[in-house]
This record gives C-alpha cells, structure tokens and sequence, in this order.
C-alpha cells in the first residue's frame, strides 16, 4: 500500500501543480466569476432578512465606488488610445481599417436585428401576454422625431466646445408651452365727444368721437403645445470627442519627427492609464460582487414579473444567444482561430459588462483582455474598440427591434411589410445613437416606436425587467466589438508589418516602439497572463 502511495504522489504532484498554475495564471478571473457567484447568492440570501434602505445602500457602496474608478478612465483611455492607435498607423492602413471595420458594424447590426425581428414574429410573445393589464405600467413618453435623433447624432459628431463635450452632450427635447389667444373684447360705454372750436361759426362744436363703444384686447390661454429646443444633457459627448481624436491622430501621424514629443505624450498618457485599468480589475470581483447583490435586494417582486413577460424575455435572451453564435462563426470563417478560446479570453470583460450594463465603463476591461490575453495588436484595439462601444450595439438593436414588435402585438397593431422594414431601419440607428450607458437602449427604444405609431406608454411595462435584459445586451455589445477588433486585426496583419516598415523606413521606428505593440503572429494563441508570461496552451 505505502509503495503504491509512493508511486503515485509524483503523478498527483505534477497534477496538483498544473492546477495550481492554472489558478494562479486565472486568479483573476476566478476571483471574478466568485464574485458572481457569490453576489447571486448573497442577494438572494439577504432577500429573506429584508434589510434596510442604508443597508442596501452599505452592500451597493463597493461597486458604486468601482463603476466610478472605470467611468474615471473612459477619457483618458479614448483620447490616448485613438491618437496612439492612428499615429501607429500611416494614412493607407488607417483608411482601410475604418473601412472595414464600419463595415463589420453595420453588417452585424444589422443580422442581429434580423434575427430579433424573426424571432419575435415567430414566437410572438406580445399575442399572449396578459402582463400589460396584471402589471400596468408607468407611463413614459416622448416627442423626438426620428429626424430630430439624426440632427443630435450629428450635431454631436460636431461638437462646439470640446471641454463641455467631456461631460455634457447635446439632445432636442421638446418642452410643452402655454399658448394664448389674442381676443378683441367690445364693451359699450357713454357717447364719447370733444368739444372744439369753429371758427367759421365762430363758437365751440361738440361733436362724437368714438361711436358710442370701445374696443380692448386681451390674452386669453388656448392650450399647451410642444415646442422643439436643443439643449444639452449631462453624459459624456464620446462621438464627439472620437471624431476629434481620429482626426488628430491622423494628423499627427502625418507629421513625422516634428510632432515627437506629442506622440510621447499620447503614448505615455496610454501606458499609464493601461496601468490604472490594471489595478481596477484587481478591484472588480469585489465590485461585481456588490453590484450584483444590491441589484438584487433592490427588485421588486421578481416572481410576478418574470412570469407575466417570460415569453418576451426569452425571446430577446434567446436572439442574443444566436446572435453570438453568429458572431462566432463570422469569426471562424474569417480567421479559422476557435471561438470558443476567444470567448474565453473575453470572459473577465463578458462579466463585468453583465456587472455594470455599461459598455463604456467596460472599455477598460475589454482593450485588456483582448490586448493580454488574445494578442489583438494594440493599434487595432485602440481604434475599433472605442468607436464600437460608441456606435457599434448588436444586442441592443436586437433588443429594440424585439421590444418594438412585442409592444405592437400587445396593442393589436397590424405591421405590414413597409413597418416591418422602418423597425429593423430605426432599430439600427436608434442602437448607434445610444450612449453606451445602463438603460440607454430603452430610451432610444421611444424613436423607433414613434417611427411606427406604437404607444410609447408601454415602455413602462418592459422597464421592469430591463435592469436584468440591458446586462445580457450590454455583454453581447462587448463581445460584437471584441470580435471585431480580432477580425479587423486578423484581416489587416500584412497593413501592419507594412506600416512598420514603413515607419522603420521613415527612421522614426525608435520613438514609435513605446506606443506600438506588434501583433502576436499566433493571434489568440498566444495568451499572456497577468504576470507577462506568455502560455500557449490555453
Ligand atoms: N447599456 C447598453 C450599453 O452600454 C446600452 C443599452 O442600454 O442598450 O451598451
């Protein structure tokens, strides 16, 4: 027995230290998915104690503070990402990579929207609803005109002050005013005279002036209207500042020695700021864990609504589900690398998406994962990332096309092919202009029902289960762009070695090695740990 023992503890040895390795190279993302998992679980314990307000409050506080550490990083990270990731580039490959890259945006838009409007169409969750008179619904409603969600879109590419596009971005809003009606009032009054002289006659005439009555008006209030103003609303201007910073960083790539320093600067500001994300993500399973739980001590009575609206959730859950199918075959097709393993490096961004329902705030985590642990050339994340997580939202396009059509079916209104058609259109831009923060997609949701005459008060009623549906939406943007910046990287390897040599060429490559990273040549192969060792096995 003891000699069987002794044969077998150098195999479990060697066992137990890979698995250790392992841990040790995944401490983070095990930590993460802990904090899932333990947040989930003390949410629902606590439930039955029924804390207190300034408890819920207390148990919320962690992950407030994080949400705030990773917004506190958006600005920086755009500004010196975008004008690093272009001045590594030369104009030829910058042009090709936008190119291609908004191609891969809009394409995938618009799959995901047309898997949502299939879905809906065939499951058609809205037919056997009753949620609408069990639950009721707060009333919400809005103006804005499809027009008017163009103009701001565009007005916002154009910002006129770039440091109150830093928190404030314009928005029309339409604001009801009192209107009155001028109405002339007649009221009788003595015979009016004057008394003058003639002097033909020679004496003083009285003769009528006024016959006999006067006439006076007044305002009287007819109505309110609504009166279109654009004004500004808090929330970072981020479409504004990216068209700023590519055309900035393409200047500057153009440049050459001259504009050294700058490129320093940018490229140092990145490091930096890299290294902020860094101790962040040592925070974030203490803050998802506090997400998480406050999140669910602060429902309302989830049985009632999860059964009444179980069929709509499924249906968005389950577009989504195919939707990152899709998304991983287009991958596969394009770099013949498995997904699977890219979903896998993704995991720890995946999770703190479904933790903060904020695309923006998970920007940080997203270039990391994909820069570290897939080898996505950091000229390519820092481009396509922070336009993805501006415009670039498959999963809320889906959302909106799927809430749309659920909203029709609960009214009984028809949609023929023409409305079909204007909701998958809608759905599209309404999922560009939304900001990349929680519950945005629900307010741009009113554009695309107004563009087909569906009532905006039943938004209310889809609003009670959207803190759960915008985490599950938000993961799937995170995800679209994160392939996409894999794809593009993948597509654009030879640009890159030929931007290299280019620079090389220019004899500038020196100053420029700080700011670019060459592109791993396995791709995601290559999967570098926290500690900088790079594992290929994984
Ligand atoms: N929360 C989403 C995001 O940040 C936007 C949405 O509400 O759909 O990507």
């Amino acid at each position: 027995m003891e000699d069987e023992a002794q044969a077998q503890t150098p195999i479990e040895n060697v066992r137990w230290r890979r698995v250790l390795a392992w841990f040790r190279e995944n401490l983070l993302l095990v930590f993460t998915i802990a904090g899932v998992i333990l947040g989930v679980f003390f949410g629902l314990v606590l439930r039955l104690a029924n804390p207190s307000e300034e408890a819920v409050l207390l148990i919320g506080f962690p992950g407030d503070v994080f949400l705030r550490l990773l917004k506190m990083l958006i600005l920086p990270l755009i500004v010196s990402s975008l004008i690093t990731g272009l001045t590594g580039l030369d104009a030829k490959s910058s042009g090709k990579l936008g190119f291609r890259t908004l191609l891969y945006y809009f394409c995938t838009t618009m799959i995901a929207v047309l898997i949502g409007i299939i879905l809906v169409l065939t499951i058609r969750p809205g037919k056997s609803t009753s949620a609408k008179e069990e639950l009721g619904g707060k009333g919400v409603s809005s103006d804005v005109t499809t027009l008017d969600a163009i103009l701001d879109l565009l007005r916002n590419l154009f910002p006129s002050n770039l440091l109150q596009a830093c928190f404030e971005q314009t928005q029309t809003y339409y604001e009801k005013e009192d209107v009155y009606k001028t109405v002339k009032v007649n009221s009788t009054l003595a015979p009016l005279t004057a008394i003058s002289y003639n002097a033909t006659m020679g004496e003083n005439v009285t003769s009528l002036v006024a016959g006999g009555y006067t006439e006076t008006s007044m305002e009287v209030f007819n109505g309110t209207i609504s009166v279109r103003k654009v004004g500004y609303k808090g929330g970072m201007n981020v479409l504004g500042l990216i068209a700023y910073c590519i055309c900035f960083g393409i200047l500057l790539s153009q440049m050459g020695p001259q504009a050294e320093t700058m490129v320093n600067f940018f490229s140092i500001l990145n490091d930096i700021t890299m290294k902020m994300v860094f101790l962040v993500m040592w925070y974030s399973p203490i803050g998802i864990l506090s997400l998480i739980c406050a999140k669910i001590l602060a429902m309302d009575d989830l049985g009632l609504v999860f059964s009444q609206l179980g069929l709509y959730m499924i249906t968005v859950l389950l577009g989504l589900l195919i939707h990152t199918g899709v998304l991983m075959t287009i991958y596969f097709v394009f770099t013949r690398k498995n997904p699977l393993r890219f979903f896998q490096g993704m995991l720890q961004a995946w999770v703190t998406a479904l933790a903060t329902s904020s695309s923006a705030a998970t920007l940080p985590i997203t270039m990391k994962c994909l820069e570290e642990n897939l080898g996505v050339d950091s000229r390519i994340t820092r481009f396509v990332l922070p336009v993805g997580a501006t415009v670039n939202m498959d999963g809320t396009a889906l959302y909106e096309a799927v809430a749309a059509i659920f909203i029709a079916q609960m009214n009984g209104i028809p949609l023929n092919m023409g409305k079909v058609i204007t909701i998958s259109l809608t759905a599209t831009l309404a999922s560009i202009g939304a900001a990349s923060v929680p519950s945005a997609g629900l307010i741009t949701l009113l554009l695309v029902l107004a563009a087909v005459g569906v009532p905006a008060e039943d938004v209310g009623l889809i609003f009670l289960v959207d803190w759960f549906l915008d985490r599950c939406r938000t993961s799937i943007n995170v995800l679209g762009d994160s392939f996409g910046a894999a794809i593009v990287d993948h597509l654009a390897k030879k640009e890159l070695i030929e931007a290299e040599h280019h620079k090389m060429e220019e004899g500038d490559s020196n100053e420029l090695d700080g700011l670019t990273k060459p592109s791993a040549t396995d791709g995601m192969d290559a999967v570098r740990s926290d500690n900088g060792n790079t594992d290929t096995t994984l």
